[in-house]
């Protein structure tokens, strides 16, 4: 049967993770379906590739679709309003972006564009992200959330902001802000929003789970509330505080988690407004997740519901107890970050090569082989002739022992280097035949994920995995990997990634295929004509950040597509910004590139007056040092 585009789709969860944002077309290239409401705009990412080599953009590369950054956010908060219109809630959802997610000036400029017709606001959790948000021109109707630890400086630049008339919230995550927070307002004669952050007794699951429960590292403590509650009643400031707010961790996978979370917030904001506070704003902070590993599940890498559930559920158990307890509803803000901007962006990088120790091949004629070698050669050559699909375990065993004896042998000076590759080679080729029996058996018995995984091949990909997709290293993220061509044949070989750093942990061996996590993927035969690019997905949240530069490889070329109906293809690269050379990496850490290439000059000159270098040739020399260091600092390949 022939491999058709949709097997692709299944095989990589293409509709599974893609949140219908991505598809594959007749011609087996990858897509991207950027606007909600109109799927006859497809665009295909091997045009943009293919434009962006038409305008010598080098690999690897970020590609960011800035009209998915807008339509996840019309998805949030159109998914907000329908659940409150549905179930009558009688106050508005005023969500914010936290903007350490994706601090991108082209990110979040989209974002505030987008989100203008729903007031969707901003949140800062340090003094220069609060810096980058004062100079957003927003609308005046939304909130401006700052969390995080807060000093002096910080305050008055809040101050600030409520003097240019923004809807400033100060949250307060410590006791000792509090004190600050009323004597600036009365230096700065301005009428403070504050708001309060909670430390919920709810402890989440997932990577994030020390976020929320008795250890936080953030918010209020019950005592804590009680004892600032006190001392806005006692400056009379007490009018002031407006937002509650508890934030209980990234990507939670189970709803049931958020329901709980939402319920005993819910119930201190009851007791909060019982003490007297006119809260009118209840904050959930972040938490809503995305899909990556497609599979709908409360694995780490997924969540179990959707983003309608989660805004039903969110305004169904607010409103339960507020009910309950007879107060007003409060309006509803959330700080979904990853959810906002994960979509949006891929990083593209090039397969350069394979590593792969299963794949070489030797010949050695019969008189080259010792006396000492044919014990080995003969009883392995034997043994897989003997192999059959009874016996193939045992025989598995006698090959990997036979190739045990005959490294010792090696190690002895017994056998020749030649001899022992030989005797490799015929392991490996025992081991796929081996392989084959056992996928016929049971393709997912130990023995044979344990055989796939030891004859899995490396793509090396021209990237970093530090500066790229840091969470794949640092918190086993796993992230979609999809080759963006060819979709429409099958993937045939047993691959995972490696990148080109010096660095053992720069890979990615953690990939959802067929139904389960396995330490490989499928990719295609790498053929000499063809470029094979793979694009890794869902890195617009945290990845654009976190990345750092191991091995002094910087910050990758970039590109913003926009689609364009009008156009044949339908799409525009409306902005490319270039990556970071090596000066700009270089200078990073005390270098001076212009010294660099002054005293690399001294050096070759000492060498053309000892007449072992020719003039000409020094020159030629000093010129290509002085433009590679500014040149990309990615391998040309
Ligand atoms: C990081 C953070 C967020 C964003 O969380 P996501 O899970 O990415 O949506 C929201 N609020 C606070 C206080 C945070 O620290």
């Amino acid at each position: 049967m022939n491999w058709t585009a949709e097997d692709s789709d299944n095989f990589y969860g293409i509709s599974r993770w893609g949140e219908e944002f991505f598809g594959v077309n007749d011609k087996g290239e990858l897509t991207v379906f950027p606007v909600r409401d109109d799927k006859s705009i497809q665009i295909s990412l091997q045009d943009v590739i293919n434009e962006m080599k038409d305008q010598h953009v080098r690999f690897p590369a970020v590609i960011r679709f800035q009209d998915v950054l807008r339509s996840r956010v019309e998805d949030l908060n159109k998914s907000f309003n329908s659940a409150i219109k549905e179930l009558n809630y009688c106050a508005d959802y005023r969500g914010v972006y936290p903007v350490k997610v994706n601090q991108m000036r082209e990110v979040v400029e989209e974002i505030v564009d987008a989100g203008d017709r729903y007031a969707y606001g901003l949140e800062a959790g340090s003094k220069a992200e609060l810096m980058s948000v004062l100079s957003m021109d927003q609308n005046l109707e939304s909130l401006t959330i700052l969390n995080g630890y807060k000093d002096e400086d910080y305050l008055r630049l809040a101050m600030i902001g409520r003097q240019m008339g923004r809807n400033i919230v100060i949250v307060v995550e410590k006791l000792s802000e509090l004190k600050q927070i009323v004597q600036l307002a009365e230096e700065y004669s301005v009428k403070p929003f504050i708001g309060i952050r909670s430390r919920l007794g709810f402890k989440s699951r997932g990577k994030w789970e020390g976020s929320s429960g008795d250890k936080a590292k953030f918010g209020l403590s019950l005592s804590e509330i009680v004892e600032a509650i006190k001392f806005l009643k006692d400056t009379r400031y007490l009018d002031y505080l407006k937002l509650f707010h508890f934030h209980i961790g990234s990507q939670v996978p189970s709803i049931s988690s958020i329901q709980d979370a939402i319920t005993e917030g819910a119930r201190t904001f009851v007791e909060i407004s019982k003490l007297g506070a006119p809260l009118e704003f209840f904050d959930i902070g972040g938490g809503l997740g995305i899909n990556y590993d497609g599979s709908s599940s409360e694995s780490d890498s997924s969540i179990n519901y959707t983003l309608s559930e989660y805004a039903s559920d969110v305004v169904r158990t607010l409103m339960n107890v507020c009910d309950q307890a007879e107060i007003p509803h409060p309006h509803i803000v959330s700080e979904s970050g990853r959810a906002i901007t994960a979509h949006h962006s891929c990083v593209i990088t090039k397969v350069i090569g394979e590593i792969d120790p299963s794949s070489g091949e030797v010949s050695l004629t019969a008189n080259e082989v010792s006396e000492a070698a044919l014990k080995y050669t003969k009883y392995i050559e034997d043994s897989i002739g003997e192999m059959t699909s009874e016996n193939f375990v045992g025989v598995y065993n006698t090959i990997s022992k036979i190739k045990e004896e005959s490294y010792h042998a090696y190690k002895l000076g017994l056998i020749s280097l030649k001899e022992r590759a030989y005797i490799e080679m015929l392991y490996w080729k025992g081991s796929k035949s081996a392989l084959d029996f056992s996928l016929g058996d049971d393709p997912s018995s130990e023995f044979s994920l344990s055989l796939e995984g030891r004859l899995t091949t490396q793509y090396l990909c021209n990237f970093s995995v530090f500066q790229s997709t840091a969470d794949s290293w640092a918190i086993k993220q796993l992230l979609p990997v999809v080759p963006v061509n060819r979709l429409n044949e099958k993937p045939t070989v047993r691959a995972s990634l490696v990148d080109i750093t010096c660095d053992s942990d720069g890979k990615i061996n953690q990939f959802y295929c067929e139904g389960e996590s396995k330490n490989f993927t499928r990719f295609h035969e790498l053929n000499k004509s063809e470029d094979y690019f793979l694009g890794i997905f869902l890195t617009g949240a945290y990845q654009d950040v976190m990345g750092d530069m191991h091995n002094l490889f910087g910050r990758l070329n970039e590109v913003h597509v926009y689609c364009y109906d009008d156009d044949p293809s339908d799409f525009y690269i409306e902005e490319i910004i270039r990556g970071q050379r090596a000066s700009n990496v270089l200078k990073t850490m005390q270098y001076n590139p212009e010294i660099m290439a002054h005293k690399v000059k001294k050096q070759i000159d000492r060498k053309i007056a000892k007449g072992v270098i020719s003039p000409r040739q020094g020159v030629k020399m000093i010129d290509f040092y002085e433009n590679s260091l500014h040149d990309y600092t990615y391998l040309k390949k």
